[in-house]
């Protein structure tokens, strides 16, 4: 009987790139996604007729998408990041001596808020550096200081995508169909099945079932373990661990004045402690919130004519969506004081409600099933974390894991490369790596640009 081939349930990044490496090597693939378009967290918005990028807008690591693009067929091998099932004694292994030196000058078992005390004198250089904590939606307090590396990440690039974050989306989609690759949308897998202790295929919501012999799950490993795709899925990802951060963005069209904006922007309050505190102590929204702000015209022109621009401004938040904990009149007190900090730092905003469209931790919740809103997996917490998300083959045979909430990591890049280690755990279980075909696209990734922070 010939194989009916994998089904990769979600269309996010690491959905994306595992469908179109699986098929370029001469699998049949069908993607069944919830949502009417790809791309997942990569989600573009419109607002008063203008396309928002409102999920990541720091891209970096492109290298790993060249490698994506350039060669389907790469051999998965060398660094962390890459290796398929990473355990302390391999890492420890692959480093060496003088990789482990290096490792211990970084201080792995220091939190990043303590190392970075040993390195800044200044309050707001710490507080700066903190931030990238919250990259991978965690505690600046709880993180391991392994994450200043995402510094050294942002200096080899910050890159502006032509089109949008969303166009990385649609590019890998447009690749992922050229090979053959089957999208269905508006699709959502309800369960899993199994058949003598392994998958052998997907029902959905409308009352299909789809016959497959290996499924890649691209959804948050927390919606398995709920039993949200079935009882017989649970035990392919273990009991995870402390929730990420969710948020609370504003995807807007509208004008700004008084300040002249970077296309990265974060303004800080001077009490940085007290917003991880009623996040991660609490399960509150934060009383003095941080703010990034997205311009997403700079660069383009319209920034500078006092037109009505595109911007996205997002706050940190507890993954608590869908327990009915937060109020609207805390996300109104939540609104009121970030764009009271925008306006104390000099910036002003005219976000008319037509104009402005905000997004909770219940509405990610809603979007990304199992996860309360955490939009990172996990909470890198603690120097083991790393080694606690799941590997890309589950133990339930037959089933593969894709995407932020395991292996590497999350972030756009890591997504991807969990993606493509997910693609070569397929194969790997059909003892083939043949039959590599190379695929060609048009480049789209530009401008580097630079961050600025402002504080009240
Ligand atoms: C507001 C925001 C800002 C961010 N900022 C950045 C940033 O600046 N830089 C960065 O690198 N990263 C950032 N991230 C994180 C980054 O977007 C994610 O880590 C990455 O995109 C996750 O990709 P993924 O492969 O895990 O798929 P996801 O994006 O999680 O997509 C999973 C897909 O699976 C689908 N799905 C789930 N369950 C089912 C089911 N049962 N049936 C069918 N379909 C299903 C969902 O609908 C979804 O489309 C941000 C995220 C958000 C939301």
């Amino acid at each position: 009987m010939a194989d009916p081939g994998v089904v990769v349930i979600g269309a996010g990044m690491a959905g994306l790139v595992s469908a179109l490496q699986l098929a370029a090597r001469g699998l049949p693939v069908t993607v069944v996604e919830a949502a009417q378009a790809p791309g997942g967290k990569i989600r573009q918005l419109q607002v008063n007729g203008a396309p928002i990028d409102s999920g990541p807008t720091v891209f970096t690591l492109r290298w790993i998408f060249d490698e994506v693009l350039a060669s389907v067929g790469t051999r998965l091998e060398g660094p962390f990041i890459r290796s398929t099932s990473p355990t302390m004694g391999r890492m420890v292994g692959d480093l060496g001596l003088r990789g482990l030196s290096v490792l211990s000058r970084l201080g792995p078992m220091r939190s990043l808020w303590d190392s970075l005390g040993r390195h800044f004198t200044d309050p707001r250089l710490r507080q700066l550096f903190g931030r990238y904590a919250t990259y991978c939606g965690s505690s600046p307090w709880e993180a391991p200081a392994t994450l200043m590396l995402i510094a050294q990440v942002e200096m080899d690039g910050v890159w502006a995508v032509e089109g949008g974050m969303h166009a990385l989306a649609r590019m890998l989609e447009r690749l992922a169909r050229a090979q053959g690759v089957t999208f269905r949308y508006g699709a959502a897998c309800e369960r899993i099945e199994l058949q003598g202790g392994r998958v052998s295929g997907v029902h959905l919501a409308n009352g299909e079932r789809l016959d497959a012999q290996r499924v890649v799950f691209n959804g948050d490993v927390a919606a398995l373990h709920q039993g949200l795709l079935g009882d017989a899925a649970r035990t392919a990802a273990p009991r995870v661990g402390p929730r990420s951060l969710s948020a609370v963005t504003w995807s807007m069209h509208t004008r700004a004045e008084g300040l002249a904006l970077d296309r990265h922007n974060v303004f800080f309050t001077g009490d940085y402690r007290s917003e991880f505190a009623d996040i991660f102590g609490l399960g509150r929204l934060p009383r003095r919130p941080t703010v990034y702000l997205c311009a997403q015209d700079r660069g383009t022109g319209v920034a500078d004519t006092g037109a009505p621009q595109r911007l996205l401004a997002l706050v940190n938040a507890p993954a608590v969506g869908g327990q009915g904990r937060l109020s609207s009149e805390a996300l109104d007190e939540c609104e009121h004081q970030t764009f009271s900090l925008l306006r104390r730092c000099g910036l002003t905003l005219q976000p008319q409600a037509r104009e402005s469209v905000r997004t909770t931790p219940d509405d990610f919740h809603r979007l990304f099933p199992g996860t309360g809103g955490a939009l990172y997996g996990q909470a890198t917490h603690g120097w083991n974390s790393a080694f606690a998300r799941s590997p890309a083959a589950s133990p339930v045979p037959g089933l593969f894991l894709a995407g932020g909430s395991v292996h590497p990591g999350p972030g756009v890049p890591m997504a991807a490369m969990s993606g493509q280690l997910a693609a070569a755990a397929v194969m790997a279980s059909l003892g083939s790596t043949s039959r590599s075909r190379p695929v060609a696209t048009s480049g789209g990734m530009s401008t580097r640009s630079a961050t600025t922070g402002s504080s009240a």
